[in-house]
């Protein structure tokens, strides 16, 4: 009998983290493997930002903050969320989180009853259908495909959704796709759920600076939906603030109580140092980022181009984020040298034995004939990656 609870066994380990810690081990062990796993801003956190955390610490900062964060820092998000996106919400409807993870968790522990479903357009990010399973919930997948850029429709939308469902969870931009979502695409799924009063839709905006193709538009920003809805944030992608775990939900008073509430309970709020620094972060003006974000632009342009060469890859070009997200479905069924392809993760495997270069395979993101490739790398580590691939796979 396993001590492990029914529930925790129903769990996969994030395959994100899976495969990094795969290339990492390969490199530990003296093989020259890049890796194009994990998802994170490959630059150092901003100066000013980081002096921030320093005068934090110096001026003791070192107790617990309000469980939903510091007031301070809840206002300069509420103060982005209008500079930026055009939303209004109070300090007390945002709620600071141990990274925007925790903060799709928060809103999925507050409105999930056993059995409930959440819709998931697919290919989606890896932990949504995880967090899914933790809070005791269905997923009900809509699948995408490269053809309409991985993107759902308004009816795609209406017909999966029945009287069980209580959320809709995306992201957009999307990790995995690269695709965002459009406002006037928005506005149509808007107008469906606001016919559907029990369902809280989950926005993950967590990539919206790195957005090369038009601007960004929150889905909350349509009145009709702005009751039902919880936008995600963070200041990991934007900022490169991975490691200092602090992400955001804004929602309406109810559900932002409610995330209080679990909060309260499970971790007692964010690290205070790092909450002290998001606020000097949130106050410095976007052009101040653009460096990061020009640089994913030409590495996203770079990658293109050469991806577009190897064999058996059909990719479409990502407007946002920094990923890509290829179609592999020429390898699978197929025998490469002796190792059975049945789907992207044993591809993404072939490659790291036979490329020595890491990706993550797709099955996780609900999409077993993709793979993912993070671009948040050097140009000479992405070219040299893309070299290895072409070399190997031109054989077949
Ligand atoms: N949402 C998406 C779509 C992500 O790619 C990630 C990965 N960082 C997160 C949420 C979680 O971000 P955080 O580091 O703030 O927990
Ligand atoms: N979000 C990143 C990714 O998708 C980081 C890893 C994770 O949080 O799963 O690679």
């Amino acid at each position: 009998m396993s001590k492990i609870s029914d529930r925790l066994n129903r769990l996969s380990y994030s395959q994100t983290f899976v495969m990094s810690n795969k290339a990492r081990e390969m490199k530990a062990a003296g093989i020259d493997v890049i890796s194009l796993t994990l998802g994170e801003p490959d630059f150092d956190v901003p100066q000013k930002i980081k002096q921030a955390a320093f005068d934090a610490i110096n001026e003791n900062y070192s107790h617990y903050s309000p469980v939903p964060g510091f007031l301070e820092l809840r206002q300069a998000i509420s103060e982005k969320l209008k500079r930026d996106n055009n939303l209004t919400y109070k300090p007390t409807q945002i709620c600071v989180s141990n990274g925007a993870k925790q903060s799709i968790l928060n809103v999925l522990t507050a409105v999930m009853n056993d059995g409930d479903e959440v819709i998931l357009p697919t290919p989606y990010w890896v932990s949504y259908d995880e967090m899914v399973k933790l809070v005791g919930g269905k997923s009900v997948f809509i699948k995408t495909s490269i053809d309409t850029e991985f993107k759902i429709t308004a009816d795609q939308l209406e017909k999966a959704i029945t009287p069980k469902t209580k959320v809709l969870l995306y992201s957009s931009p999307c990790n995995p796709s690269g695709s965002f979502y459009t406002g006037e695409e928005l506005e149509a799924i808007a107008n469906v759920i606001a016919r559907h009063p029990q369902i809280t839709i989950i926005s993950d905006e967590i990539y919206e600076f790195i957005n090369y193709g038009g601007s960004h538009v929150s889905i909350a920003s349509f009145p009709q939906v702005y009751e039902q809805t919880a936008v995600i944030n963070g200041m990991s992608k934007a900022f490169a603030m991975t490691g200092w775990r602090i992400g955001y939900s804004a929602c309406p008073e109810w559900l932002a109580k409610a995330c209080d509430k679990v909060q309260g309970q499970m971790t007692s709020g964010a690290n205070t140092v790092a909450q002290r620094a998001s606020i000097t972060a949130l106050q410095m003006d976007p052009s101040e980022l653009q460096y990061m974000i020009r640089e994913f632009h030409k590495r996203r342009d770079l990658v293109f181009d050469l991806m577009k060469n190897i064999k058996g890859f059909t990719c479409n070009l990502p407007k946002s984020a920094f990923y890509f997200f290829p179609d592999i479905s020429y390898y699978i069924g197929k025998n490469l040298n002796g190792t059975e392809i049945k789907d992207s993760d044993d591809f993404a495997m072939f490659l790291l034995e036979n490329a020595n270069v890491a990706c993550v395979g797709g099955v996780s993101f609900g999409s077993p004939e993709c793979i993912r490739f993070s671009y948040a790398a050097s140009e000479k580590d992405l070219k040299e990656a893309m070299h290895r691939i072409k070399k190997c796979l031109d054989q077949f």
